[in-house]
């Protein structure tokens, strides 16, 4: 039987930080990880020198990741993208207007659009996001927005800043948000891709003494009085006070005896996990320069070329990647169609690519987030679950209007610090 004060279910970005702050104030603290390696879904693959992300990941410099990041002494190295973006409509690709020039130029916008379209971009710019109502995304940009063609600008802007497409379930207030803040701070691609970020993260929590142990698949937890013991499949048991769940909703209502009895069975109906499918490719060079960086205006499309701003390969192999968001309220979609689709997509923006390619990765229904902020959320789940003492909640499902990895590292934080503070209580 193995003593900790904390034992943290999961090792990606929202374990790992929770593990940082637990361990320098003191808590003798272990990650239980069912995977050989550390990362969750923040890994990168190295494929003979070629590092690929799970798909697209930007962070977004004023997130709350980011800021948790700096907290912690973490620097993450990087660069920030260049934003000059085509959108594809109807098979064609235009420019997107960045500034007042463009809007004037663009042939993708009518006069009343590039009239609609400017007071969008300015309005987005200084919105009071604690005047904006719990709404739909849909219903915000129905009264706020009139050009038919400024919404699918809009609403492509607001898919590829949150990896999903639910308009009409998604709250408007947190995507207003990060709109903003990517407009202020822009995002970071970062070099060596998410691994480099879980590789520091390991360092610093190896460094306050946090046991990092891998391969150990936790199928049960008990809850008795004050002691939560915890079983392996390998069957292993671990006995702590605190345990700091990070698996999925489901896989938590799974490993938790009589879970129905807890709020944690609300959290796992209400979640709506996000899907996408996602095409990373690493070509020897780009064959249309131009086109970097390319949202779907009328399909839930998006082209990025990672390696304007990151540096993902030692002989300069150029890591571009593709996504389908998948609408969550739908039918999964079909694998090979959205294959086809994103190749399609690659043989409109860069024909020629097949002859330059060298690596190439396809995830074709890759959770991207377990939940977001949506209309049918009743509660925010966690830290707490308030019906088990010593049971707490993290992972990108928990965010409290954060999205994303914010999501993730918030609430990874956020367990920690209710964990501190309630151990000062009782000591
Ligand atoms: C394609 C894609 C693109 C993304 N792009 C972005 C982006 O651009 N910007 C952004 O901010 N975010 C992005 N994200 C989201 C971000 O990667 C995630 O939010 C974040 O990695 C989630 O971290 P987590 O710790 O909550 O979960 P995870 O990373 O999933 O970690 C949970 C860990 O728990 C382990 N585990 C599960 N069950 C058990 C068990 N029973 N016993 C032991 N261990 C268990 C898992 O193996 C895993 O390692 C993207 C995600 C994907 C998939």
């Amino acid at each position: 039987m193995n003593k900790f004060d904390v034992a943290i279910i999961g090792g990606g970005l929202a374990g790992l930080t929770a593990s940082i702050y637990l361990a320098r104030k003191g808590k003798k603290v272990a990650i239980l990880e069912k995977s050989d390696r550390f990362g969750g879904r923040s890994i990168t693959t190295n494929k003979n020198g070629i590092c690929m992300n799970l798909g697209a990941h930007a962070l977004y410099r004023g997130g709350e990741a980011m800021s948790i990041f700096n907290e912690l002494g973490v620097t993450i190295e990087g660069a920030i993208p260049t934003t000059q973006a085509q959108g594809i409509w109807k098979n064609h690709v235009y420019t997107i207007p960045t500034n007042f020039r463009s809007i004037l130029s663009s042939s993708l916008l009518s006069w009343p659009g590039k009239i609609n379209f400017s007071n969008l971009m300015l309005k987005l710019g200084k919105i009071d996001l604690n005047a904006i109502p719990a709404v739909s995304l849909s219903e915000w940009a129905e009264k706020e927005v009139s050009d038919p063609m400024v919404r699918h600008l809009f609403y492509a802007l607001c898919r590829t800043t949150t990896y999903t497409y639910a308009p009409r379930l998604q709250l408007a207030r947190p995507i207003l948000k990060q709109i903003q803040r990517s407009m202020k701070d822009s995002v970071l691609y970062v070099d060596g891709g998410w691994e480099t970020i879980i590789a520091k993260l390991r360092k610093e929590a190896s460094d306050a003494g946090v046991e990092l142990l891998q391969n150990k698949n936790v199928i049960e937890i008990e809850h008795n009085g004050h002691i939560l013991r915890i079983r392996c499949s390998n069957g292993e048991l671990f006995e702590v006070s605190v345990t700091i769940v990070t698996a999925p909703p489901t896989e938590a209502c799974r490993i938790v005896k009589r879970a129905e009895e807890t709020s944690l069975h609300i959290w796992k109906e209400q979640a709506l996990p996000v899907t996408a499918a996602c095409l990373d490719l690493g070509l020897r060079k780009l064959p249309n320069p131009i086109h970097q960086f390319v949202l779907g205006l009328d399909q839930p499309l998006f082209f990025t070329n990672q390696s304007r701003a990151a540096k993902l390969s030692e002989d300069g192999t150029i890591v571009v990647s593709l996504i389908k968001y998948h609408d969550p309220t739908l039918q999964p979609s079909d694998p090979q169609a959205d294959k086809i689709q994103l190749e399609d997509t690659m043989d409109l923006l860069h024909p020629g690519w097949r002859e330059e390619l060298v690596e190439r990765q396809y995830l074709s229904k890759i959770t991207v987030v377990y939940d977001f902020p949506h209309m049918g959320r009743t509660e925010k789940p966690g830290p707490a679950v308030p019906q088990i003492q010593g049971l707490y909640v993290a992972g990108d499902w928990a965010g409290h209007d954060e999205l994303l990895a914010d999501a993730a590292v918030a609430s990874g934080k956020r367990a920690a610090l209710h964990i501190l503070k309630t151990s000062k209580v009782i000591n």
